[in-house]
């Protein structure tokens, strides 16, 4: 029986306090998670989001156990030095072996994991370190003479190749467990796919764990869709959603102030509702700010090319609502916790399910309403799967392959989340392997779902450029100019009728060409097309939706555009 199978829920807190400060438990979550840990009884999984104290959940319990070590696996050495510290402060002793420290800390620390009842609590190594001789005779050591309280797997979705940051070292871990009869493994992560679940469970050997693991489902969230190919001007569309949503800043709809404009004025600033943008490139970010700013909406760009100093100010800016909007590349979001942000766009999708939840939770923090939006276009689904294949095809191991297949399988589901017409909740939790969510309309699916369903089928039936090896109208036009397309004076009656005229004119036949062939005979195009002083046949060239299609096109076939 463990010795501290029975401990009252007083004790319990008591320790809490002792150890950490803390008067409660973060979340119901987080303490029963506490509970059944300090049982020893059984192994156990836990999937809780960044920030919500997944750590806690097995550094009490380890420093319960007063007389003995947890082993903690952590896969990089930042993060470990990141918990040392905390731990530190805190006067708790926690160690590591890797093989940055010194001879004489490796033997320090030895020594101590010696003596009948080690000061050492937790002891941190990496999964490289964990296939030494040093740390088995270590670990064997402690299993033989009953100081070994817990196997802890931190990070644990890097076991699996389904996860974004795939170790393989992590796989060796699980053959410890033979030699360590009756100790219980702990997983934690923050992003579990049912399928990386699945391949925590099968690698580390977990034995019919108990699962403490938050619900993805946000409430207060309206996530929805804009099919970008089938809308006039996208840049209109997001300034008029942008403009609309900040004025009306719905997370204040529960002052007394009825009128959400002059509400909005006369707080403070830094409490006023705000946004972020996440656009694929810098490029776009700057783009995207200047048109918003040219409405009038302030907006600042963020991406990973401006100095730090800019970086840091732009980021504080925003912070206390100098600037509303902020259009940034994903570099922008680590440590981002204000909590009015009323909306999370995706000008353009992103490449995963966890990418695209991660980013869209910085939405509504506040626990008010706010919106979740992607625009969604070929364009970019063309460009992200291209660099995709281009990287599978220039895979040197079969590792890096591997992890290219499960790049394009992440890309895929998210295509499928954005383009079937199924509740966008439910997707999401679908993912994660939770129950279908209540969504209670909170969604563009799921508030008109005829609406969406017709929305996409025009959108899989809008004219496939892709075949042409082009990305999107805009290209098509800069690369073949006027041989087809609405209301341009085009020639071609269809797409059968336009692959001939362009094999007429081009000697290209669009039929058979690989995509790198294609994609090689666009780029001679621009080529031609710039040294000719070629415009686009386009009166609205400045248009800026035009011009960004052609960035993106131009992105996707790694073209300059002058
Ligand atoms: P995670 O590992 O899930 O990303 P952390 O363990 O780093 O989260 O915890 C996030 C923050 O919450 C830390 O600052 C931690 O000290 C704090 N925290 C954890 N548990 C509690 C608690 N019971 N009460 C108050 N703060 C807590």
């Amino acid at each position: 029986v463990s010795e501290h199978e029975n401990l009252s829920d007083e004790k319990l807190l008591a320790e809490l306090k002792k150890h950490f400060g803390y008067n409660t438990f973060k979340s119901d979550l987080q303490k029963k998670a506490v509970q059944t840990i300090v049982k020893r009884k059984q192994d156990v999984f836990v999937s809780m989001p960044t920030g919500s104290g997944k750590s806690l959940c097995f550094q009490l319990p380890s420093l319960i156990y007063s007389r003995k070590v947890a082993i903690v696996f952590s896969p990089l050495l930042a993060l470990m030095k990141d918990q040392l510290d905390g731990l530190h402060k805190r006067n708790i002793r926690a160690e590591t072996i890797n093989s940055k420290i010194s001879n004489a800390d490796r033997q320090r620390i030895i020594s101590d994991l010696k003596l009948k009842v080690p000061n050492t609590r937790l002891l941190y190594v990496t999964p490289e370190q964990a296939a030494t001789g040093t740390f088995k005779n270590i670990l064997y050591d402690l299993y033989r003479y009953r100081k070994l309280s817990y196997m802890i797997v931190d990070e644990a979705h890097c076991v699996s190749q389904w996860g974004h940051d795939f170790r393989p070292d992590y796989l060796k871990l699980g053959h410890l467990r033979s030699g360590l009869p009756g100790i219980p493994w702990i997983a934690l992560t923050a992003t579990a796919s049912k399928p990386v679940m699945e391949d925590i469970k099968t690698h580390l050997k977990l034995n019919d764990p108990a699962i403490f693991k938050t619900p993805c489902f946000r409430p207060n969230l309206f996530y929805d869709v804009v099919y970008e190919d089938l809308i006039e001007d996208s840049y209109s569309h997001l300034a008029e959603f942008v403009e609309e949503t900040l004025r009306k800043d719905v997370g204040s709809s529960d002052d007394d102030e009825p009128n959400g404009d002059q509400n909005n004025h006369d707080r403070k600033q830094s409490e006023r509702g705000c946004g972020i943008i996440y656009c694929r490139t810098r490029i776009l970010t700057e783009e995207v700010a200047t048109v918003l700013n040219r409405k009038g909406i302030p907006t600042v760009p963020y991406h990973a090319g401006l100095k730090d100093k800019e970086r840091r100010q732009i980021q504080e800016d925003w912070t206390v609502g100098k600037y509303p909007v902020i259009a940034a590349t994903i570099s922008f979001g680590m440590g981002v916790d204000k909590a009015t942000v009323r909306f999370v766009i995706h000008w353009g999708m992103a490449p995963s399910i966890p990418a695209y939840y991660q980013e869209s939770g910085r939405a509504g923090r506040d626990g008010n309403p706010a919106f979740c939006r992607v625009y969604h276009n070929k364009a970019t689904r063309k460009a992200i799967d291209f660099i995709l294949c281009q990287e599978r095809n220039a895979a040197k191991t079969k590792q890096k392959e591997e992890q290219c297949k499960s790049a394009y399988k992440a890309y895929e589901q998210m295509v499928d989340l954005l383009e079937n017409a199924r509740c966008r909740h439910w997707s999401l939790a679908t993912y994660f392997g939770d129950e279908k969510p209540d969504c209670q309309k909170n969604c563009d699916v799921c508030k008109n779902h005829k609406l969406v369903s017709r929305a996409i089928s025009d959108f899989h039936s809008a004219r496939e450029y892709q075949k042409f090896g082009l990305t999107n109208s805009a290209d098509y036009v800069e690369t073949f100019g006027d041989l087809y397309g609405e209301g341009r004076g085009g020639v071609a009656k269809d797409s059968d009728d336009y692959s001939n005229e362009v094999s007429d004119k081009y000697g290209v036949d669009l039929n058979e060409k690989k995509d790198t062939d294609l994609i090689n005979t666009i780029k001679e195009q621009f080529a031609l097309r710039r040294e000719s002083g070629g415009s686009i046949s386009r009166n609205d060239k400045d248009d800026p939706g035009v011009k960004y299609s052609i960035v993106r096109a131009a992105e996707a076939t790694k073209v300059k555009v002058a």
